[in-house]
């Protein structure tokens, strides 16, 4: 292992969007249209999008909070219903549920994957379960059979937080492929980066229709519709919407940013595979666990001590940071937030605490180099002789 203790002029960022002259061209071409809201382009990502998860439709909108807030709206979801949720994922899973008026259920995860573990979803159902969110973790797929299967059973409906797992697959099967309704994220966090957006899949092209017009303030008839006609066509407004439309600029850099996904996901996938070998020689860290039904995007790379608690793997950041690595807790427990501590808690939820206390994240992108992957796990094994092995 080199000396990297010295070198603390690096400064290695913990996720970065990679963009070239393509991104640049689509957008100076979309300016100089004059078509800057959702219009043509939307239209083209949705179409390029859809074709390759391999389902029928994709609809854009403005981020996948908004996505999974429609989700929820579409079917009918709000007082009265409760909707279960790991605890354990980003806060935006959890806060379009209490938008739409419904009650969010905690679950626990599985302690190795983080994903809900279909025991603890089956245990916080009642009869007034109307849904689950199922967040396919940092892009790790979730046990998706298995899960819709006893949700079926149950009468309840499987919406897949797909936000980070744009280019995994669950059992060689595309991550949005499926009959649910899918919500993607491009936040510059994610594989694919438009700056804010979002996209929804489903198989169901009436329903991929009423996403349209409510993500359009309910308009019955799109703008590009409407450019199109040979005649002046009024709208009409069926139903109340909303405004979650992404516009032609987002969506052009949306294109050019699917052009590169595999190769992203490629040099993600080989980034994990060095940083699995190298700390498997540090007994004090623990490499993700991938079921092998999973092929996942590793949207992020998060790593887990095993024994300690919150304050030493604070101290264990804190030493990559003195390194000039960034770094971040793996993944937050929405229970603990004050904003949820009225929601009663009707479980265990051991393993989410657990892994909130013990996780973090690591550098992981396209354009994170080879030699740049090798600094980080000399520094992580320094952070760990200094703080843990100590
Ligand atoms: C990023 C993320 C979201 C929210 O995505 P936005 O596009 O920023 O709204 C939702 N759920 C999960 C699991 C996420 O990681």
């Amino acid at each position: 292992m080199g000396d990297t203790s010295g070198s603390s002029n690096r400064s290695i960022a913990l996720a970065k969007p990679s963009f070239s002259t393509e991104e640049e061209q689509a957008l100076i071409e979309v300016i100089r249209s004059g078509w800057v809201t959702q219009g043509p382009k939307v239209a083209e990502f949705e179409e390029r999008f859809a074709a390759l998860v391999g389902i029928e439709n994709a609809v854009a909108v403005s981020s996948a909070t908004s996505a999974l807030f429609l989700s929820l709206h579409a079917l009918g979801i709000g007082a009265g219903d409760e909707v279960v949720v790991p605890s354990l994922t980003f806060i935006a899973s959890v806060n379009p549920i209490v938008h739409v008026g419904a009650t969010p259920v905690f679950a626990d995860v599985d302690p190795r994957s983080f994903n809900l573990d279909p025991d603890s979803f089956e245990a916080a159902l009642t009869p007034r379960t109307r849904a689950v969110m199922l967040v396919h973790q940092l892009g790790l797929p979730a046990d998706l059979d298995e899960i819709e299967q006893r949700a079926a059973a149950r009468g309840v409906t499987v919406i897949e937080d797909s936000a980070c797992a744009l280019g995994s697959a669950y059992k060689g099967r595309p991550i949005g492929s499926s009959d649910n309704l899918n919500c993607f994220s491009f936040h510059p966090r994610k594989v694919i980066v438009t700056g804010e957006g979002g996209m929804m899949t489903t198989p169901d092209a009436e329903l991929a229709a009423r996403l349209r017009r409510l993500r359009h303030q309910g308009m019955s008839i799109s703008d590009v519709e409407r450019h199109r006609a040979d005649r002046v066509i009024t709208e009409t407004y069926p139903e109340i919407g909303f405004n979650f439309r992404l516009s032609d600029l987002h969506a052009a850099v949306g294109i050019a940013q699917l052009d590169k996904l595999d190769a992203f996901v490629a040099r993600r996938r080989a980034i994990a595979g060095r940083y699995d070998e190298a700390f498997a020689a540090l007994p004090e860290i623990v490499t993700p666990h991938v079921p092998g039904f999973a092929s996942p995007n590793y949207q992020s790379y998060i790593a887990r001590l095993s024994r300690g608690d919150a304050s030493m793997r604070d101290a264990l950041l804190d030493a990559m940071f003195r390194r000039g690595v960034a770094t971040r807790r793996g993944l937050m427990a929405v229970h603990k937030e004050a904003s949820y501590a009225h929601i009663p808690l009707t479980g265990s939820l051991e393993h989410t605490e657990a892994a909130d206390a013990q996780t973090f994240v690591l550098p992981i992108y396209a354009d994170l180099s080879d030699d740049e992957v090798g600094y980080v796990i000399d520094a992580l094994f320094e952070a760990v002789a200094e703080v843990v092995a100590a």
